[in-house]
């Protein structure tokens, strides 16, 4: 039998009482805390890629991936550990014959920069996370996919160096590539992109723009905490460098994070992004943008040849549902969910995957970040998990060079039998390869 050191025990205790996970009940023993921080210990050291990754203009897997790539791997029965989508509220088909009723935009075209009704809906969402906007500032575009392309295309020309988060969103990346971008991947920390790294390449390279996932960010989950959002901002100034942020999962985040860098923005450095695809359903392609200063004129124009405006329907569901009171209660209840599998999930990869994994703990969002050893063939890993019917995401896309990094992105919007289904297979395979 196993042999402990009742001092060992002792201090067990008092560490968890220490960190609120458990409290003593004089006469009746020690109690697992209401309060406790899930899996907060399991925070691990971060770093995926070490170095500076430059990426040279070059050939763009964006396209394969949408196509014939992991959507094209998607069949009915899988667990899909791969893309995060969210639960489509109950209610959209009644909203949206509400909506079409109520259509008579459908019959004429409308503003480039979207229905008025819309954007002073979004302008208030976003005063009320701390932003200085007005419905003037605001451009509401199809998806935030199409937000990104106009900043990025009206801030970067081919040949610029552009900045971005190593991991980072794997369309951005496509987006640079298709422009003849040149790429600097910084990389990721617990706190945010390396600032030290980020100073020495604004000085040596003097990039035409930073690209970062401020919040609950895509792949890692990580959230760039206040401080380092302050200083991120400060570097930009100094160096004359935009910044564009995306918050493609606001509102998705069931812990407190820190408000948009864009909320601290006096002197109009920073391009904000947002979209309805993660908290409503990514078919109605609506997303949004914050211009402020003399770049608004410019990037409308450009939204104006491109589509001239988004679907004056997908607008006016959107509209309808923000107005309707069920938007709120539709986000609490995610939040609410997605916490619940958020925990199913660390709980299962803490029981299954090898003890060399390290794991990011998310304050919200879809997916965590999961980083293994160097040496790992992880898409040797990936191609073996689809054959058992688990899609996932290895590491490889979300860096610009798209090399084989031993990580994957996984999803925990799911159910709960199929993470559990799902982190076990890929255990078993993470640990038979570690074992040759
Ligand atoms: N930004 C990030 C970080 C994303 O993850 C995504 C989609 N996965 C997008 C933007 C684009 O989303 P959409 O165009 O549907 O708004």
């Amino acid at each position: 039998s196993l042999q402990v050191n009742k001092l060992t025990i002792i201090e067990a205790y008092n560490v968890l009482e220490a960190d609120g996970a458990i409290c003593a009940r004089q006469g009746s023993g020690y109690f697992v805390s209401t309060q406790i921080v899930p899996y907060a210990n399991l925070q691990p050291t971060f770093s995926p890629a070490q170095e500076v990754i430059i990426k040279e203009p070059g050939s763009n897997s964006f396209f394969d991936m949408h196509v014939s790539g992991v959507h094209a791997q998607r069949q009915p029965g899988m667990i899909d550990l791969s893309f995060g989508c969210p639960r489509p509220p109950k209610n959209l088909t009644q909203i949206a014959k509400r909506a079409l009723n109520q259509a008579d935009a459908l019959s004429k075209y409308d503003l480039p920069q979207g229905q008025l009704t819309l954007r002073r809906q979004i302008t208030q969402m976003l005063v009320h996370q701390g932003l200085n906007v007005s419905t003037e500032n605001l451009i509401v575009t199809n998806g935030s996919e199409q937000a990104l392309s106009l900043a990025i295309y009206h801030f970067v020309r081919p040949g610029d160096w552009v900045i971005v988060e190593a991991p980072t969103y794997f369309g951005v990346i496509a987006i640079l590539e298709s422009l003849g971008a040149k790429i600097i991947g910084i990389p990721m920390t617990p706190e945010g992109m390396n600032l030290e790294l980020l100073e020495q390449y604004l000085c040596s390279h003097r990039p035409k723009l930073i690209y970062t996932i401020s919040t609950l960010h895509n792949p890692t989950g990580l959230t760039t905490t206040q401080a380092h959002r302050q200083k991120l901002l400060a570097l930009a100034e100094q160096y004359e460098c935009p910044i564009l942020e995306d918050n493609a999962y606001e509102g998705l985040n069931f812990e407190p994070v820190p408000a948009p860098i864009k909320a601290l923005d006096k002197n109009n450095w920073v391009t904000y992004v947002g979209t309805f695809s993660k908290t409503l359903v990514p078919g109605l392609r609506v997303g949004y943008m914050v211009v402020t200063g003399e770049h608004y004129q410019a990037i409308l124009e450009r939204k104006l040849f491109h589509d001239v405006h988004v679907s004056t329907f997908s607008q006016a569901i959107v509209s309808e549902y923000l107005a309707s009171g069920h938007y709120r209660r539709h986000l609490s209840q995610l939040r609410a969910e997605n916490i619940q599998s958020r925990n199913i999930m660390l709980q299962a990869i803490e029981h299954y995957f090898p003890e060399e994994a390290r794991w990011t703990v998310p304050k919200g969002g879809l997916f965590l970040w999961v980083q293994l050893p160097g040496d790992i063939p992880i898409q040797e890993i990936t191609k073996e998990a689809l054959s058992q019917n688990i899609l996932i995401f290895c590491g490889s896309p979300f860096f610009p060079d798209k090399q084989g990094y031993p990580a994957m992105r996984l999803t925990f919007a799911n159910s709960a039998e199929d993470i559990e289904k799902g982190i076990s297979i890929l255990g078993n395979l993470l640990k038979k390869y570690l074992s040759r």
